[in-house]
């Protein structure tokens, strides 16, 4: 069965085409800073290696492009869009409604939709790629697999507000979490290489968006995103926590709109609203030069995570590993480092010369003695996903 996965992010689409059941990964690709003339878009097969900076002003273009390098009668992989038997999608928001893998209808659809209000970032991305990829790949099963759904074991008091019962009760307000495809994917490798599936784990996604989850047995059971994607870590562009007053002093006191305020704390905020840069490798090289604000942010950011690793050792009541995944997690030696600093209280330790080091496996980058391990899990939420796939139709 073969088996197109795409993961339409904010600013990113990634895709892989796997042969399942074996695994087989045919094509993968990513279409990187969109919305910018300089989008960086990637190709790789068995045989081919295709790199490109293009302008791709949106999410219907960077689809566009990708089927194009699927069936490019050189460097392709396919003669037709029939070869697909089934598109596996990533939607972040399934609220309350959609909490398992399913098959796309019109129905799925409008839930979709429906919490695009408390995803604007990613639930409309999503809706273009499966909207895109039915024109496209129109004989494929369409499926999506949902961020939320890894949280659903999250227990009730960690993810109900301290507001009136009935907003919990009937409309559906609490902590849903988000990343589930990641943090299950990459908790599920740190069980294995631990040989232990009853590991305390706290799994840290850092990429544009980033959260943190304590996992237990095998299941989320605290995670730091909370009704929408925007709670718990600073990230790209979004704010993470923040005391809900600022929100009412903004619109009551400095006269800002509540569209404005939205628009301020999703896509203007973060490491973006703090430096002028969303990328961290700009931030990394701006902080290199002494640029003030960028070495601040990046203290701000790794501050942030610590907290959030001392309440999760207090909600685990201990730690085996803690595991730094996605585009930041992987890749950025700098934040490991800043977030692993003096925490020998919770006998973390990094080795700074095993943290300096690039894999694209499974690694640990702890002191050798260190009961706490420290692991670097390349996240793959498309094996994940396909996975899921498969299993749903067969
Ligand atoms: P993701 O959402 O997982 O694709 O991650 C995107 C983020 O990862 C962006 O902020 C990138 O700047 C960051 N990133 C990717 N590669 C690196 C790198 N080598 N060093 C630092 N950050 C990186």
């Amino acid at each position: 069965m073969n088996i197109l996965i795409i993961n339409s992010g904010s600013s990113s689409i990634k895709y892989q085409l796997l042969e399942m059941p074996s695994a087989q990964v045919i094509c993968a690709g990513m279409i990187e800073r969109i919305g910018s003339t300089e989008a960086i878009s990637t190709f790789k097969s068995q045989d081919y290696k295709i790199e490109r900076i293009c302008e791709i002003k949106n999410h219907k273009e960077g689809l566009e492009r990708i089927t194009a390098l699927l069936l490019d009668s050189d460097k392709g992989v396919l003669n037709s869009t029939k070869e697909i038997d089934a598109i596996g999608h990533r939607v972040v928001h399934g609220g309350n409604a959609l909490t398992e893998t399913t098959l796309i209808n019109n129905e799925v659809k409008n839930k979709i939709k429906l919490f695009s209000s408390l995803a604007p970032l990613h639930n409309p991305a999503n809706l273009v790629g499966i909207e895109m990829a039915e024109k496209l790949f129109n004989s494929a099963k369409q499926i999506a697999v949902f961020d939320t759904a890894f949280h659903a074991t999250v227990p009730v008091k960690a993810k109900k507000y301290a507001i009136p019962n009935k907003f919990y009760d009937d409309e559906g307000i609490q902590a849903y979490g988000f990343h589930g495809t990641s943090h299950k994917y990459v908790s599920k490798k740190a069980s294995e290489y631990l040989r232990n599936k009853n590991a305390k784990l706290i799994s840290i996604h850092l990429g544009n968006g980033c959260s943190i989850t304590a996992v237990k047995n095998g299941k989320s059971i605290d995670h730091s995103m909370g009704f929408a994607p925007s709670n718990g870590l600073v990230m790209g562009s979004r704010s993470g926590d923040i005391d809900h007053a600022i929100i009412f002093y903004m619109i009551n006191t400095l006269g800002y709109s509540l569209d404005e305020v939205n628009e301020l704390l999703n896509k203007k905020s973060g490491m973006l609203g703090l430096t002028g840069f969303n990328d961290l490798r700009d931030i990394e090289s701006e902080a290199n030069k002494g640029n003030a604000s960028c070495i601040l942010a990046l203290e701000m950011n790794a501050y942030r995570i610590k907290k959030y690793i001392g309440a999760y050792i207090a909600a685990l009541n201990g730690l085996d590993a803690i595991i730094f995944t996605a585009g930041i997690g992987e890749n950025s030696s700098l934040m490991r480092k800043l977030v692993c600093k003096d925490m020998d209280f919770f006998n973390i330790h990094l080795d700074d010369a095993k943290n300096d080091l690039k894999s694209s496996t499974i690694r640990e980058v702890n002191a050798i003695e260190t009961k706490v391990k420290i692991l670097v899990i390349p996240t793959n939420e498309e094996l994940e996903i396909a996975n899921q796939v498969f299993a749903l139709l067969t």
